[in-house]
């Protein structure tokens, strides 16, 4: 860096922004969200004197540096009417310096973000809309100044909507006067920027707003391409009371005043889900709630998301609590910020109704099969997936078993169901996993300050549940790598890993939404509708066959491919049926003769005798 910037640096990190009491005015305008275009404008309270603006880079709960900082556009700042000229900072460039000139108190900054076109794919975006709907994540829609404790920047939000739109969110609208009102001008009493970019607010046409359990506290908003997606099925919205009612037993405290769940249905934009302290933003395909295989593959992303408001917002690793949207966290504990809530989620869908018991551990049969076939555990501990996490959430779904994935999720409920486990056969039933909760996640009524944690205060909390050697076990769990998939909380469950030559209704389910096949548990392979493989788990049948993630399969034993004549060879290998396919890659062609003889195979949970039903008590309703 050259000197006269390094003079700026300092300077600007010694600057700050002025009258911290007055809010920074942000004005959202979706007029134009048609035209792929969201206006930003800031009015933000400033001294004369060097400045430094950070556009968000880290967003909490993606776990990565995920604002779309190459789709801002029209980036200007004024000042006293006159524009004031920004440098990008070499070393950073979600900050730009500026020197705010004599006698401004107030600095314009006005930029667009663009929006992927609706004939493009979905991209997986903070910041999403499709004709009819919109999510909004402030994190991608302002800039805020540099400051010792930028988190409580006051911010007063106003958001344009385009006519007849409606809104949802955690945030606290303002009443609105007639002439906002006509303009369909939204306003929002002050909030911290922490709460704000905590706050994703969900706007559409068609939208609903549906209260959820008894107290006022809950409700869900729903925002859907169409009225027709609106319609929430009886048997639904009993899940959700029942999720907030079974969450209450599991915790015995509430880390929120109240709760919105948000829920964009849309084809337009990717399934997601995200945390957040007060709400959750929800994205499923549009017809949803009408689809029995999609309710049934996404009956676990309310509780998940719910569960976060206790494990990852109240409650996080201490390295993953940050002084502002720019410092780097650490994530190395995810496999408890996401496992154990990806653990907690599973037995509330559970424990709600919102699947089976029998749903339940065929999903946890899927999960087990996929670590088991995480064979990359070998060389990169469970641990390291945490650290690694946003690196690991842009690799190419190619070589996932070798590569590993975000596998504190899977790996997570592994081993949290273990540990529920070691608990309840320890104490002879009397104590679980939900004694350490309700001790762990304890809090006052309201909306907490956010409590760190460490490695050692969920063993002194397991300890206090369980007495048990929980740090040398937790430690070669998650620091070591291994051979094996961590299956032996399935065992002390009741069950173990077995295989039927018929998919249940959730591996059917998850093959209809990713549009292919998952062979991982016969040949070792995933092959999309077209023939294009996925991934191969290494050591497989398909790897030593040659078969390479990319190629395409376009004949089975010298006939065109389809998916069903795949099926129906891998099949017949059981009865002697030869299993040859024609491959292309890239310009080359090649014969891959797989030998195997097992037929088709997916993964079931199957009692075993060895121990009691230890399962069928976690799942049932308290
Ligand atoms: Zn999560």
């Amino acid at each position: 860096m050259p000197r006269s910037l390094v003079a700026l640096a300092l300077l600007a990190a010694t600057a700050g922004p002025a009258r911290a009491q007055d809010p920074v005015q942000l004005a959202v305008d979706l007029s134009d969200v048609q035209g792929r275009i969201i206006r930003s404008r800031l009015d933000i309270p400033v001294r004369p004197g060097l400045l430094t603006l950070y556009y968000p880079k880290w967003v909490p709960g993606t776990h990565g540096p995920t604002t779309p900082l190459a789709d801002v556009a029209g980036f200007r700042v004024r000042a006293n009417g006159a524009d004031v000229p920004w440098l990008r900072d070499p070393a950073d460039p979600h900050a730009v310096n500026l020197t705010v000139p004599e006698g401004a108190k107030t600095l314009e900054v006005a930029f667009d973000l663009l929006l992927p076109g609706l004939n493009e794919p979905p991209a997986r975006q903070n910041t999403v809309a499709s004709g009819r709907l919109a999510v909004l994540n402030f994190c991608d829609l302002l800039v805020y100044p540099k400051a010792a404790k930028a988190m409580d920047t006051p911010f007063r939000l106003t958001l344009t909507l385009p006519n007849g739109w409606t809104h949802g969110s955690a945030l606290e609208p303002v009443n609105l006067n007639p002439v906002e009102l006509r303009r369909n001008v939204n306003s929002f009493f002050p909030c911290s920027l922490e709460t704000l970019i905590d706050s994703p607010l969900l706007c559409g046409l068609h939208t609903k707003s549906l209260p959820i359990g008894a107290d006022g506290k809950h409700r869900v908003f729903l925002a859907c391409d169409s009225e027709a997606g609106l319609d929430v099925p009886a048997d639904v919205k009993a899940g959700w009371e029942k999720l907030v009612e079974q969450a209450d037993k599991m915790f015995g405290s509430r880390p929120y005043g109240s709760y919105t769940f948000l829920l964009a249905l849309s084809d337009k934009i990717r399934f997601r889900g995200l945390e957040h302290h007060e709400s959750s933003d929800n994205r499923l395909p549009e017809m949803t709630l009408q689809t029995p295989h999609l309710r049934l593959y996404s009956a676990g992303l309310f509780p998940h998301e719910f569960v976060h408001a206790w494990c990852g917002k109240f409650r996080r690793p201490a390295g993953m609590i940050v002084p502002d949207f720019q410092a780097t966290p650490d994530t190395r504990m995810l496999w408890a910020y996401e496992g154990l809530t990806n653990y907690l989620g599973w037995v509330l869908t559970a424990r709600s109704g919102l699947i089976s018991a029998e749903a339940a551990r065929d999903d946890l049969a899927g999960t087990a099969e996929r670590m088991k076939n995480a064979r990359g555990r070998s060389w990169r501990p469970l641990e390291d997936t945490g650290t690694s996490s946003h690196v690991l959430a842009g690799s190419r779904g190619a070589w996932g078993a070798w590569r590993r994935s975000l596998d504190y999720y899977d790996e997570g409920t592994l081993l949290w169901l273990e540990v529920d486990a070691v608990i309840r056969k320890e104490t002879n039933g009397a104590k679980s996993l939900d004694d350490f909760c309700r001790a762990f996640f304890a809090c006052p009524p309201g909306r907490p300050a956010v409590k760190g944690y460490t490695f050692d205060d969920i063993v002194a909390g397991l300890n206090a549940v369980c007495p048990y050697d929980w740090k040398t076990h937790l430690t070669r769990r998650v620091t070591l790598p291994s051979a094996d998939a961590p299956l032996e909380g399935l065992l002390l469950g009741g069950w173990s890993l077995g295989y039927s030559d018929k998919p249940n209704d959730t591996h059917k389910a998850g093959e209809s939404v990713s549009k292919g096949m998952d062979l991982t548990a016969s040949v070792g392979v995933k092959v999309s509708a077209d023939g294009v493989i996925g991934d191969v788990v290494p050591d497989s049948p398909a790897a030593k066959a040659k078969l390479a993630p990319g190629a395409k399969v376009v004949a089975v034993n010298q006939r065109k491919f389809t998916p069903e004549l795949l099926k129906s060879s891998v099949a017949a290998t059981r009865a002697g049926g030869k299993l040859e396919l024609l491959v292309e890659n890239g310009d080359w062609f090649s014969t891959a003769t797989v030998a195997y003889n097992g037929g088709l195979r997916y993964p079931k949970l199957e009692r075993t005798q060895a121990e009691p039903d230890r399962m069928g008590a976690i799942l049932a309703p308290r």
